[in-house]
C-alpha cells in the first residue's frame, strides 16, 4: 500500500537541488557581505526541519485510522482473555505495516524508520499488544534479515514476512540468560552441514503465532559471545516444543512463550552471517529494536494523555470542569511537555538511523526517556480520571500495566543507563 513511488523520489531529487541552490544563495552573501556568523546559522537552521513529510503524514493518518476502527473495538476483552490479535494483525499485515522499512522488492513498503515510527505511536495508543508483534516483526526479524541475510534467505524468509502472510520471532532470552546475554546457554552444536539445537529461550513474542524464528545460540562456548551464531528455525522442525503462554500484568494479547529445543536439526544455510556472527547481530538487530519500542512507549503515553485531557473538559466537580482545577490542568502541562520530548528523541534516533548513521546512542536514549515518561503519564492519567481509571471501560488503567513492560524488554533501563554511560564516557 505504501510502496516508495516515483514522486516521492523526484520530490526528494528535487529538494536536493533547492538545497543546492540554498547553500550557493547563502554562499554568495558570505562572500559579498561577510556576514558569516548569520550564514552559518542559517546554514543550520535550514537543516533542522521538524515537518513530516506528506507520505509520512499519509502513514500516521492510515496507522490511526487503523487503530481506532480495528482495534479498538474488543481490545479491553483481548486484554482480559489474553486474546491474541490474529485477525488483526493479518490486516495490518495487508496494508504493509509489518514489512514497512523492507524494500519493496522483499515484499516491503520500502517506508523510512520515522513512518515506521508514527506508526508505531499510533498503533500503541490504542493496543501495545498489537504493536508489541509489529515492532518485532519490523525492526528485529525483518530488518536483521534485510541488513544480514543473505539473498537466498531473503527470498525465502524475508519476503512472507514482509508481507506480512507469515510472522517472525526474535528469540534471544533464556531462564539464565536476560540483561546478560552473554551467557547463552543454548547450543547449536556445529555436525558438518546442518548444526544440532538444544536448549530454552524464554519471554519470546509471537512465540505460538510465528512460524519462523531468529534464535541465538552456542556453537564455541570456549569462545564466549565470539563463539554464537544466529540461525533462522522452522517453528514446525521436528524437535520444536512451543511451552505455556505467559500470563502477564500488560500486553496480555501478545503471545509470549518458552520455545524448547531438542535435538533440532537446523541447515547450515540458515545461518545468518558469518561464523560467530551471531552476539553482534543480536546487539545491532536490538539497537533498532529500541526505537520501536520508545515509539510504543511514546504512544502508550500520549494514548493515555489523550483520554485524561479529554476526560478533564468532561468531568465536573465544586461546579466547574476539573481541566480549570489549576492541579489537574498542571498535570496536563507536564504531561504534553514530557510526552513532546520524548516524541523528539524517538525522531532524532529514527532520523540518526535513516542517516546511516550510528544510532545505537539515540536509541537507548530515546527508549530510556520515553519508557520513564509512560510510567509517569499513565500513572497521572489514572489520577485524572479518579475512580473510573481504576476499571477496565476506560482503558487507562491498561495503558498503565501496558507501559510497565516498555521498561523491561529489549535491554532494562538499567541496561540503557549502561549503554548510554558508556558512550558519553568514552567522550
Ligand atoms: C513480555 C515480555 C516479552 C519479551 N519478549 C522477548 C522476545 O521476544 N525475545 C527475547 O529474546 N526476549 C524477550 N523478553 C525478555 C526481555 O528482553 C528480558 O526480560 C530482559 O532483557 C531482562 O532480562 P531478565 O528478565 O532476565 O532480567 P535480569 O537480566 O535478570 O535483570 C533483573 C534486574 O537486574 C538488573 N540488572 C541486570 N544486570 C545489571 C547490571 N549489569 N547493572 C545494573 N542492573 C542490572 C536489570 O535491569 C533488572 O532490573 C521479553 C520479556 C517480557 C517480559
Amino acid at each position: 500500500m505504501f510502496m516508495i513511488n516515483n514522486n516521492l523520489s523526484q520530490k526528494q531529487f528535487l529538494g536536493k537541488i533547492c538545497d543546492i541552490l540554498y547553500c550557493c544563495h547563502v554562499y554568495l552573501n558570505a562572500i559579498c557581505y561577510l556576514r558569516f556568523p548569520a550564514v552559518f546559522c542559517a546554514l543550520y537552521y535550514k537543516h533542522m526541519d521538524f515537518q513530516l513529510t506528506e507520505e509520512q503524514i499519509a502513514v500516521q493518518l492510515a496507522a490511526r485510522d487503523f487503530a481506532r476502527t480495528e482495534l479498538l473495538p474488543g481490545v479491553i476483552e483481548r486484554d482480559e482473555k489474553q486474546k491474541f490479535p490474529a485477525e488483526q494483525i493479518k490486516k495490518l499485515g495487508e496494508l504493509g505495516f509489518l514489512g514497512m522499512m523492507v524494500n519493496p522488492k522483499y515484499g516491503g513498503s520500502g517506508m523510512d524508520t520515522i513512518s515506521y515510527v508514527l506508526a508505531m505511536e499510533e498503533i500503541s495508543k490504542i493496543d501495545a499488544s498489537v504493536s508489541v508483534c509489529m515492532s518485532v516483526n519490523n525492526s528485529l526479524v525483518c530488518w536483521g534479515l534485510e541488513k544480514y541475510g543473505n539473498e537466498d534467505q531473503k527470498q525465502k524468509y524475508l519476503t512472507q514476512l514482509a508481507r506480512g502472510e507469515k510472522i517472525g520471532a526474535f528469540l534471544l532470552s533464556e531462564p539464565e540468560a536476560g540483561s546478560d546475554a552473554t551467557s547463552q546457554r543454548t547450543t547449536a552444536e556445529d555436525k558438518g552441514d546442518y548444526y544440532l539445537l538444544n536448549g530454552t529461550k524464554n519471554w519470546i513474542t509471537n512465540g505460538n503465532s510465528a512460524s519462523y524464528y531468529l534464535v541465538i545460540a552456542q556453537t564455541y562456548p570456549e569462545k564466549g559471545h565470539r563463539g554464537i551464531n544466529a540461525l533462522i528455525v522452522e517453528k514446525d522442525s521436528p524437535g520444536v516444543t512451543v511451552g505455556a503462554k505467559e500470563n502477564k500484568l500488560g500486553i496480555r494479547g501478545s503471545d509470549t512463550h518458552s520455545i524448547m529445543f531438542q535435538d533440532v536439526k537446523v541447515p547450515k544455510a540458515n545461518r545468518i552471517g558469518d561464523d560467530g556472527f551471531g552476539f553482534t547481530f543480536a546487539m545491532k538487530v536490538l539497537a533498532g529494536g529500541r526505537i520501536g519500542i520508545a515509539a510504543q512507549a511514546l504512544g502508550i503515553a500520549s494514548g493515555a494523555y489523550e483520554l485524561a485531557l479529554k476526560y478533564s473538559k468532561e468531568r465536573k466537580a465544586f461546579g466547574t470542569e476539573i481541566s480549570n482545577h489549576q492541579a489537574i490542568a498542571f498535570k496536563l502541562a507536564d504531561m504534553a511537555t514530557e510526552i513532546e520530548a520524548a516524541r523528539l528523541l524517538c525522531h532524532k534516533a529514527a532520523w540518526t538511523k535513516d542517516q546511516g548513521l550510528d544510532y545505537t546512542l539515540s536509541a537507548s536514549m530515546a527508549k530510556l526517556f520515553a519508557s520513564d515518561i509512560a510510567q509517569r503519564v499513565t500513572n497521572e492519567a489514572v489520577q485524572i480520571h479518579g475512580g473510573y481509571g481504576y476499571v477496565k471501560e476506560f482503558h487507562v488503567e491498561r495503558l498503565l500495566r501496558d507501559a510497565k513492560i516498555t521498561q523491561i524488554y529489549e535491554g532494562t533501563s538499567e541496561v540503557q543507563r549502561i549503554v548510554i554511560s558508556r558512550t558519553v564516557l568514552k567522550g
